[in-house]
């Protein structure tokens, strides 16, 4: 009999699917090696792109600049830079986009933004964006980047009404918009729903499910209070006890992610966007599980020997 389970047999599915991974820049010279550590794990997997973060209120201009630049440079890696509307008027924005053009980026994700923790509610600036769709349209005038941008699966807390919220997706759309990537969720059937609704409400462009696997599950209950995440009661009850447990705690998120993935990979979802945290281990073995394998590992091992494109 065979060892593993029908859901994992790779026969079942044998066509792997395409990955996209998102990282945040760091801070510290710590998290610098760290998010070096991930990529260099995680650059052999082959991802379609890979996503820099810009920080809550537009905190990180230059540090999202710079990661990007460098990944793009040192691993050869397609990646997307993250740009938000907060705090910034469209003139900024667009030198920064001029500037990611100049530099040989092609890929943005254009997102309205949270402001920072504790500002209070968004405030578009005085000559700023006030929305999504409005940067998409003022990206797409500086030049003809691939834009991608935020879908909610279940319903961004701001949206007058869901059906408010996705004919907003589709203004994205219309806008220029690429892909949507989906705000993470847990429930394969949330994510099943809102791929019907977004196609009733004429958004073709496609939809790419936001895998979030679980390393810190309190931290997760904190996300997904402030973005409207539901966390259902057996994802708590899986991980109650794991909290002093991380050892057992990232087996168990690997089998959880795992399970998402391969249940949307049989309503024929093939692309997935992983939010990495900037960790490696959990996101490698996920897409392990779906088939994907580091056939150009010793390259990049080569291109990178310290795993540090500063060299520190
Ligand atoms: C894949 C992904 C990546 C992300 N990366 C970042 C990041 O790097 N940095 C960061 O700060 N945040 C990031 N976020 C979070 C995101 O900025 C927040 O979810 C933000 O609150 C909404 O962004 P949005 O682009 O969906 O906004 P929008 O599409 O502008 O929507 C925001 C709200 O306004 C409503 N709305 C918009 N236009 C109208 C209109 N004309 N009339 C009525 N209602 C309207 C929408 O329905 C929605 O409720 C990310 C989210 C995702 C899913």
């Amino acid at each position: 009999m065979n060892p593993l389970s029908t859901s994992w047999d790779q026969q079942a599915f044998p066509v792997h699917p395409a990955v996209s991974f998102e990282f945040f820049p760091p801070s510290t010279p710590d998290m610098q090696s760290k998010l070096w550590q991930a990529l260099t794990r995680l650059a052999p997997l082959a991802p379609r792109f890979v996503s820099v973060t810009y920080g809550a209120g537009g905190s990180t201009r230059e540090r999202t600049h710079e990661t990007v630049v460098a990944i793009e440079r040192q691993l050869g890696l397609r990646p997307a830079a993250h740009l938000t509307c907060v705090g910034a008027a469209k003139t900024e924005i667009e030198t920064v986009a001029r500037r990611y053009w100049q530099a040989g980026i092609r890929h943005l994700v254009a997102l309205r933004g949270d402001p920072a923790e504790g500002a209070g509610r968004f405030a578009p600036h005085p000559h700023g964006y006030s929305c999504a769709a409005d940067l998409v349209a003022g990206l797409k005038r500086v030049a003809d980047f691939e834009i991608s941008v935020a879908a909610h699966p279940e319903t961004h807390p701001d949206a007058l009404s869901p059906q408010a919220d996705l004919e907003n997706l589709k203004r994205k759309q219309d806008a220029g918009a690429a892909r949507g990537i989906t705000q993470f969720f847990f429930d394969v059937e949330v994510f099943l729903r809102f791929r019907d609704a977004v196609v009733r409400a004429g958004v073709s462009m496609p939809l790419v499910p936001g895998i979030l696997p679980v390393t810190n599950f309190q931290q997760v209950q904190k996300f997904s209070a402030r973005c409207g995440a539901s966390v259902p009661a057996s994802l708590v009850r899986v991980f109650d006890g794991l909290d002093a447990d991380a050892e057992t705690r990232k087996l168990v998120a690997a089998h959880v992610a795992g399970e998402q993935c391969r249940r949307l990979q049989s309503e024929g979802v093939n692309e997935f966007h992983f939010y990495t945290l900037n960790r490696a281990e959990l996101t490698r073995a996920i897409c392990h599980l779906l088939g994907i394998r580091a056939a150009a590992a010793q390259t990049i091992s080569a291109a990178l020997p310290d795993g540090n494109p500063a060299g520190d």
